[in-house]
């Protein structure tokens, strides 16, 4: 019999059986740490702990660079850039993955109280791109920082699933919300609605003028020693309050909100925590404000993995400005992060030939971008042969996709910023249903398979 020519995309439950039981104790880890890391700085300190765990000490602390080191830099806490040194020199360029963990939100306003209809409000302007509507009427949690006036910082994490209170955004009852609902679903739902309800229990006193805004401001004082300006300068964010799950009979998958991107985001560090002595020097960076562009000094944008790169080179001896433009030329990059699932409620979004399926593995991308291939880094033929070869002879079960069909939207991830490096870049993360929910939905299998192919490619 001859040897089929055709391709088909392979089912990873089928075609890795073997692997099923790895794959889903991997998951149980996955899912216990994102329910420690809701945030980029909750991420970033749960990383920093793992790191530390498994021999990694900060970059700064060290004099030299030996072959093997394994350093981390951390970026004002938002950001975190992990690395395993190789044995060649920077020069001949690192393998990198780089995901973001910063998920679309609610961040509180910098004068966020007010009290209205005798209950507490704080009002929030939301962060990255989200269907308003799925944030009404659903319990959300209170993560952030707070610097007092003494300077005293303060890291909030209220209002969990496991906690004995919780917070949400009131929606108008269907009875009374005929206007609402002949309104498109853009305009139905007003992003200056989105107030997070907090209280409306009153002080007791005539002479208080806003007696349920004094109650939470007590109560803030009380608890934190707080006051209403320390707001101000705060960077408070409201996420879901909904625990990672199994779903499905099958427990094959796992609902819950960030996936998007913290499910790259920790298969990337699993996968550089794996690696021992590299070829090249391999680097797992951590990134934030991926959902609203990029920008700022915790961004991709920013300098601040050009800068590690060049403290590394300086480390190895390597003092010549021109080593670091060397190592980032001959530098490779999977840029991690999530991809559409085909779902069959929604098929016109999609072409399926070219669409991630649940439960087929890791899904590259040669492009992202919109309309037109806009916005997008195009890999080369040659990259993409380089990684698919890599994939397949380490037994990852992958498949490419598209994002959507051609002209009904878009999207990027990190991948143009790091291409304009010089750096080869090509789009590889899982596939999620309902990205960018409360309750993004992901294939264990894909998981699993995500942390494998990073692993292959830190590795080399
Ligand atoms: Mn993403
Ligand atoms: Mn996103």
């Amino acid at each position: 019999m001859t040897k089929s020519l055709n391709y088909e995309k392979k089912n990873g439950w089928l075609h890795a059986a073997d692997e099923k039981e790895i794959a889903l104790q991997f998951c149980e880890k996955y899912k216990d740490f994102l329910n420690h890391a809701c945030t980029e700085r909750e991420f970033c300190k749960e990383a920093e702990k793992m790191a530390k765990a498994a021999g990694f000490v900060p970059m700064k602390e060290k004099k030299s660079l030996q072959p093997g080191d394994k350093i981390y830099s951390i970026n004002r806490g938002k950001g975190i850039m992990l690395s395993v040194i190789g044995t060649e020199p920077m020069e001949s360029g690192v393998n990198l993955v780089g995901a973001h963990i910063d998920s679309p939100r609610l961040d509180l306003k910098q004068n966020p109280l007010f009290e209205d209809g005798s209950m507490a409000f704080l009002k929030t302007h939301y962060y990255g791109g989200i269907k308003k509507y799925q944030w009404f009427a659903t319990p959300l949690s209170m993560h952030g920082r707070v610097i007092l006036k003494d300077g005293t910082e303060l890291d909030l994490s209220i209002g969990g699933e496991d906690d004995d209170f919780t917070f949400t955004v009131t929606d108008l009852l269907p009875h009374l919300a005929d206007e609402q609902q002949m309104k498109k679903v853009k305009e139905a739902f007003d992003g200056e609605n989105l107030n997070i309800l907090v209280g409306s229990m009153p002080v007791a006193g005539d002479e208080v003028k806003a007696p349920i805004k004094e109650y939470i401001l007590q109560y803030l004082h009380d608890t934190y020693n707080m006051e209403e300006e320390d707001f101000l300068s705060a960077e408070i964010e409201m996420v879901p309050a909904i625990k990672q799950k199994d779903v499905g009979f099958d427990r094959s998958m796992i609902g819950g909100p960030g996936q998007d991107d913290r499910v790259c985001a920790y298969t990337a560090m699993e996968a550089l925590f794996s690696v021992d002595a590299p070829k090249h020097t391999a680097v797992c960076l951590l990134v934030d404000k991926e959902e609203i562009g990029s920008m700022g000094n915790t961004g991709m944008r920013s300098r601040f993995f050009e800068n590690m790169i060049a403290e590394i080179c300086f480390l190895q001896k390597a003092e010549n400005n021109i080593s670091v433009r060397r190592c980032l030329s001959a530098s490779k990059c999977l840029s991690a992060d999530v991809n559409a699932a085909f779902d069959p409620a929604y098929a016109n979004a999609y072409e399926k030939n070219n669409a991630s399926i649940l439960g087929y593995g890791v899904t590259i991308s040669k492009y992202t971008g919109h309309g037109g291939k806009s916005g997008s880094s195009d890999a080369s033929a040659e990259f993409v042969a380089e990684i698919r070869k890599l994939f397949n002879d380490n037994g990852v079960i992958w498949q490419t996709a598209e994002l959507g069909r051609v002209g009904v939207g878009g999207g990027g991830t990190i991948a143009q910023y790091v291409a304009n490096l010089d750096i080869d870049t090509l789009d590889c993360g899982t596939a999620l249903l309902s990205m960018h929910s409360p309750f993004e939905i992901s294939s264990k299998m894909d998981v699993y398979m995500t942390y494998k192919a990073y692993k292959a490619f830190l590795a080399r």
